[in-house]
């Protein structure tokens, strides 16, 4: 089995560009990110203080988290039932971005991560796939931006969903995100060693897409 890890800070396009690469190769897209979401979205529902140890350790415990794919997208389940379509709140990413930093949270879907990588070729994305989740990789990918042009991107999204963003707020947020993910002590978000860097800011979607199936046409 192949796997491509594509790793890089939020609103790098990482999801967009992997999926494509996937189709592209017949392979299995992972979004890791939906994971640390559907953990996320059960410590809101059930009101747990994630600073709390004990208390997080027994959540992580009591958690059945699977993926499926139905009509070839992943679908999200958390003890049975499929939590996807309540994953892309600001809320639920939130809760993600900090729960995400805590041991027990990470240590509930690395097994589920690797498993996916044994039993299927796979594009993978997330933010410790190259460092951590299959350091054998054979492509690894790290797709970042300026933290103004995924701002941006942000932006053009939320107003063509009818929303009225503050494009600071948006860019305030990211870079508190970019932080809290690159600082952490546990699986931190940062550039493999032997990771190919691809800046996307001034690059359109068929440009990264092209970038990455260059990479790994060099490597698989
Ligand atoms: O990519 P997405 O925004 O869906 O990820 C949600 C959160 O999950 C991120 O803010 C990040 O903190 C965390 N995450 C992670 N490791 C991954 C994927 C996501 O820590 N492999």
């Amino acid at each position: 089995m192949a796997s491509i890890a594509i790793d890089g800070p939020a609103g790098a396009g990482k999801s967009t560009i992997a999926k494509k690469v996937a189709k592209e190769l017949g392979f299995i897209y992972v979004d890791t990110g939906a994971l640390y979401r559907a953990i996320a979205y059960d410590l809101l529902k059930n009101d747990v203080d994630i600073d709390d140890e004990k208390a997080l350790s027994a959540a992580c415990d009591g958690m059945q988290v699977e993926i499926r794919y139905e009509d070839g997208l992943q679908q999200v389940y958390l003890n049975g039932e499929n939590v996807t379509p309540f994953l892309r709140t600001e809320e639920t990413g939130n809760m993600a971005s900090k729960s995400s930093a805590k041991a027990p949270v990470r240590a509930a879907l690395l097994e589920l991560q690797r498993d996916m990588a044994r039993r299927f070729d796979v594009v993978m994305d997330g933010r410790d796939i190259g460092t951590n989740v299959l350091p054998a990789a054979e492509v690894k990918i790290y797709l970042t931006a300026s933290s103004k042009e995924r701002a941006s991107r942000r932006y053009k999204e939320l107003v063509e969903k009818g929303e009225s963003p503050d494009f600071d707020q948006i860019e305030a947020d990211i870079i508190e995100r970019d932080q809290r993910d690159m600082n952490r002590e546990i699986a931190p978000l940062k550039q493999a060693e032997d990771a190919v860097l691809i800046d996307s800011s001034d690059m359109d979607i068929d440009e990264v897409t092209a970038a990455i199936l260059a990479a790994a046409k060099e490597r698989l």
